[in-house]
């Protein structure tokens, strides 16, 4: 399906690629209304960033590693644009960091919920791996937050002690930091409440995050002695380069 979306030669060829990812799933009634809006947000901070892996965001990506191969429970946490942008590299960390995968979801339905479980265990189960997937019966509640967004599992998100959240909503963020967790996001904007209120942030694409990550994790990084609000500047430093290069 996808080869129809653009030919590979089009400079904007990830993007629309991207774009397409996100049309199918909706399609398949894995998204809520909102998505593309959120996908949009994080394409304009990715166009400021020159669309790459800048050096503080792939060291942000070893500092994320090595904590998530030092916890007792890691966990990944994953919304429906991550997993229909990144679902498959997902399950391949998740399979060799031996952690569960939690889908939490911000507009929680049951058709929604369903339709993401069962686009994750297809992939789950084409790739061979056997990834625990939870996310379907909630048992426990992300303490501090109110309606179904708190909904969690207790052996799941509510017992871990390091936590993968890409592109979280600054409240659950705050809600999960409060809880007392390592708390470790992929958002493309460094100024938004998620990316400011993590414990480490990889100011990045998610799927080159997750590129990165797979790459990493079999060389065994280990945990530095982190300064986020220092990568977050970083990151602000490059966007302030890029819009006062002058254009040709
Ligand atoms: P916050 O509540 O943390 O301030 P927000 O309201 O800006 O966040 P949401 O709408 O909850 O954000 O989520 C979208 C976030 O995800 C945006 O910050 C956007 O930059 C980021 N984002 C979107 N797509 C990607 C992507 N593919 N890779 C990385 N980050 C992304």
């Amino acid at each position: 399906m996808t080869e129809h979306v653009a030919d590979p030669s089009h400079p904007r060829y990830n993007s629309l690629l991207m774009r397409h990812k996100l049309e199918v799933a909706a399609s398949k009634g894995m998204l809520a209304n909102s998505a593309m809006i959120a996908h949009g947000r994080g394409e304009a901070y990715d166009y400021l960033l020159g669309e790459q892996t800048i050096p503080s965001a792939f060291i942000a990506t070893k500092e994320i590693a090595a904590r998530l191969l030092n916890a007792d429970n890691p966990i990944i946490s994953l919304n429906g644009n991550a997993i229909a942008l990144a679902g498959e590299g997902f399950l391949k960390i998740a399979a060799l960091l031996n952690c569960p995968i939690e889908i939490n979801i911000f507009y929680r339905t049951p058709e929604r919920m369903n339709a993401l479980l069962s686009h994750l265990n297809g992939l789950n189960e084409k790739l061979g791996l056997n990834v625990t997937i939870l996310g379907g019966k909630p048992d426990a509640k992300i303490t501090g937050l109110e309606g179904p967004r708190s909904n969690c599992h207790k052996n799941g998100i509510f017992d871990s002690d390091v936590i993968l959240v890409p592109l979280e909503d600054g409240d659950r963020c705050e809600a999960l930091v409060n809880m007392g967790k390592d708390v470790l996001v992929i958002d493309l904007n460094p100024l938004s409440r998620s990316a400011k209120m993590a414990s480490v942030t990889v100011v990045d694409e998610l799927s080159r995050v997750v590129s990165n990550l797979l790459e990493i994790i079999p060389s065994s990084p280990v945990i530095s002695d982190w300064d986020n609000d220092e990568c977050l500047q970083s990151a602000l430093t490059r966007i302030v380069e890029t819009i006062s290069k002058p254009t040709k």
